[in-house]
């Protein structure tokens, strides 16, 4: 079979490798049929990605199906369409045990700490593997991950119907947002970007606002929109340098006002314990996501989510190279890609 596997920096290669065997009686035997490409797959790529080492299979977005499975395994059967887990966690620890096992402390993540789904064959644990529904296109399949993150997010921010959401950044995380939100029943979904093409998308997925902050000042629009208030929770899912800092100045979130950073920007920002302490902000941190699967699958099984338009580009397996040619020339228009597998 083949696999993909960054051996460094902007050096990637695709291998013949043997079949994976089922070595342990849990374990499931899965033919990839589809994967998403995500940003930190793009640091991986560039180097770029703190929590990644080399050489690596990349791939944490991953759909396929069964095709063998391991003597004790009572959950799935050959022929089952599944999404694989993301994090391989101990069960252990603290984080394990009080339900936070996306931060459980020695938390593996397929596809950047461990190889991923990039490859035609690979096993997994049964209990990281969920059944999806086979009428799923595994072009959708592939965005359950994503979706998860929503989920994830908007649980860590605790969004209810009444919340007024501010959004930065309208990319895919943005753009899930929004549409997650407004399945929890957000009347007030204010969406910024700099790209017209990314908030018209952002129209069509629900947004009731949108700002371009190249031409707009972001505090005046949500001023007016707010009637003076402020939002009641913001997500940065554009995470530049200062766009933390950005979201915290006073006038965008309310007193009491939650703010949910999404990214993993390593340069320091200026934010003063009053900046946080003046209007009591909760900032709270959200990372992949936990117990988010099989929800977010229920979602996409009833087609509660509009997935046209959040991956904008299908390569297959065999053409790969596209995938890094589009790492290397970034193109606005290419927002996201899904690789199918070939039959
Ligand atoms: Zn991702
Ligand atoms: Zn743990």
């Amino acid at each position: 079979m083949k696999e993909v596997i960054v051996t460094g920096p902007h050096k990637a290669e695709v291998r013949d490798v043997p079949m994976p065997k089922i070595e342990n009686k849990h374990d499931v035997l899965i033919k990839m049929q589809s994967a998403g490409v995500c940003g930190s797959d793009h640091h991986i790529y560039h180097g770029t990605n703190p929590c990644s080492t080399y050489p690596r299979i990349p791939g944490h977005e991953n759909a396929g199906i069964v095709t063998a499975v391991g003597s004790a395994v009572t959950t799935v059967k050959k022929g089952d369409h599944v999404i694989v887990d993301l994090i391989m966690t101990c069960g252990e620890c603290y984080q394990c045990k009080i339900g936070r096992k996306n931060v459980c402390e020695s938390v593996r993540v397929r596809g950047s700490g461990a190889d991923g789904g990039w490859r035609e064959y690979f096993t997994a644990p049964e209990t990281e593997v969920y059944k999806i529904n086979d009428k799923v296109p595994w072009k959708d399949a592939a965005l359950t991950e994503p979706f998860a993150i929503g989920a994830h997010c908007t649980n860590r921010g605790r969004v209810t119907a009444d919340d007024v959401v501010f959004i930065l950044g309208t990319g895919t995380i943005g753009s899930i947002i929004l549409q997650t939100c407004k399945a929890k029943g957000c009347k007030t979904v204010i969406c910024c970007d700099v790209s017209d093409s990314s908030l018209e998308r952002a129209k069509k997925y629900g947004a009731d606002y949108v700002i371009n902050s190249k031409r707009e000042n972001l505090l005046e629009r949500i001023q007016t929109i707010t009637k003076g208030r402020g939002v009641t929770i913001a997500f940065d899912s554009a995470c530049f340098k200062g766009s933390l800092t950005l979201v915290m100045q006073p006038g965008i979130v309310c007193n009491a006002g939650r703010i949910v950073p999404m990214g993993f920007v390593t340069e320091p920002e200026s934010i003063t314990q009053a900046m946080i302490n003046q209007r009591e902000i909760d900032i709270i941190g959200s990372r992949m996501s936990c117990c988010q699967f099989e929800p977010t699958i229920k979602h996409i099984e009833n087609g509660d989510f509009d997935l046209e338009g959040i991956a904008t580009n299908f390569i297959k397996f065999s053409n790969i190279q596209e995938v890094f040619y589009h790492m290397e020339h970034p193109d606005p228009s290419v927002k996201k890609m899904v690789i199918l597998f070939d039959e």
